[in-house]
């Protein structure tokens, strides 16, 4: 029987971004050898790429690659290059309306410890050595969306505007893909929020209490956004599944990912569309970007969340998850992971082991 043949659309973007999907792609391609099955590969500028190639930050060959394709990678997108440009051709516009045209309400992004790197963690060995958390992020609504939204004139002064909206429907839905992940795993969902100000937050709390009754095998709980970010520091064990909303979640799932050591460390996945999108979760990082110094772990580890979210190769996923693992045992370690004394190896080197060891 012919091998069946996924169609894979690649964006790397900027920075570091096409210097870590490279990587992830030779671990998707080295599975495919492992286990036979055919990967079409097909690459499309995005982002500040896209901008100086085409003149605009998410191409429609772009977007039509992706619909066409049974999953999507992506780099990082941005840099300094582009900051001064208007908003429509700023690189992170590409990144909005490609989760917008795709329909990706639903960020996850997983934390857990390595026992190989809790001495690089900047926190306490005891305090992160048992972290295993999954963070829900709504992705499509809220501030990030909002309108209205801009900067105009007033009373001889610069008034800036952004609007946070949420429906119903748009929490009941994240709520159930939380609630839905719990029941894989430790079947806890704490829901973020700051309902003692923000009427969006109270609308939050409601839905999500009407959505736990409707999963009463997963214990709810309910917790103010300051708290959390203080309680992610103190005891982040605590944690099995935190769900927020947008501007929340970008800012905890970035801590949550120091937790692991380093944001080069935190791979994502973006669901709820007709096609999903599997991401790190670090920027381009233009400060290192060119230098082979990127940590490709997170770009690989999307690449494990896509082999067993959208193709279902479990045992493929299994696979290079573990060949992350062994590198890492093995004291591997690219600039951002190495503790005091330990000498660093670039990208390259980095996702040579972890490819050797699929
Ligand atoms: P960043 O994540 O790019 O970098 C933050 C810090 O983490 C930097 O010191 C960087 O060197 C380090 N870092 C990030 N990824 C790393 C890796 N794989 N290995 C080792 N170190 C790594 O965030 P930033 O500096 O706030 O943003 C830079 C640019 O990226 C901006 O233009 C921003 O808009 C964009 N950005 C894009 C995305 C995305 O594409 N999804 C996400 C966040 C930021």
């Amino acid at each position: 029987m012919n091998p069946r043949t996924y169609k894979i659309a690649v964006l790397p973007g900027d920075g570091i971004g096409p210097e870590v999907v490279r990587e992830g792609i030779n671990a998707l391609l080295k599975i495919g050898d492992r286990f036979s099955h055919r990967f079409e590969v097909k690459e499309a500028p995005i982002g500040g790429a896209a901008v100086d190639k085409v003149g605009v930050p998410l191409p429609p060959e772009t977007l039509s690659l992706c619909k066409n394709s049974d999953a999507v990678l992506l780099g990082a997108i941005g840099g300094p290059k582009w900051n001064s440009n208007p908003p429509e051709l700023k690189p992170e516009q590409a990144l909005l309306a490609l989760r917008k045209d795709l329909g990706l309400f639903a960020n996850l992004r997983p934390a857990k410890t390595c026992p190989a790197l809790v001495h690089s963690s900047t926190l306490k060995p005891e305090t992160i050595k048992d972290v295993d958390l999954l963070v829900v992020r709504e992705l499509t609504g809220g501030l990030y969306y909002g309108e209205p939204r801009g900067i105009h004139q007033a009373n001889g002064q610069k008034i800036a505007v952004n609007t946070m909206t949420y429906s119903e429907r748009e929490v009941e839905r994240i709520a159930v893909v939380a609630f839905e992940a719990a029941r894989t795993r430790r079947k806890r969902v704490c829901s973020v929020d700051k309902a003692n100000v923000l009427e969006c937050s109270r609308l939050w709390r409601s839905v999500v209490n009407e959505v736990g009754e409707r999963f009463p095998d997963v214990e709810l709980t309910h917790m103010y956004v300051d708290n959390c970010a203080m309680q992610l520091i103190r005891n982040p064990s605590q944690f099995d599944v935190l769900v927020t909303e947008n501007l929340f979640g970008d800012i905890l799932s970035d801590e949550a990912a120091m937790l692991t050591g380093s944001i080069g460390m935190l791979p994502s996945a973006s669901l709820g569309g007709i096609i999903a999108l599997y991401e790190p979760v670090h920027g381009s990082a233009p400060d290192i970007a060119g230098q082979g110094k990127a940590n490709p772990i997170a770009a690989i580890a999307s690449v494990a969340m896509m082999l067993r979210i959208s193709l279902h190769l479990v045992a493929e996923a299994d696979a290079v998850e573990q060949a992350i693992l062994s590198a890492l045992m093995r004291g591997h370690r690219t600039a951002d992971i190495c503790a005091p004394g330990e000498s660093p190896i670039s990208t390259t080197a980095m996702g040579d082991i972890i490819v050797r060891h699929i």
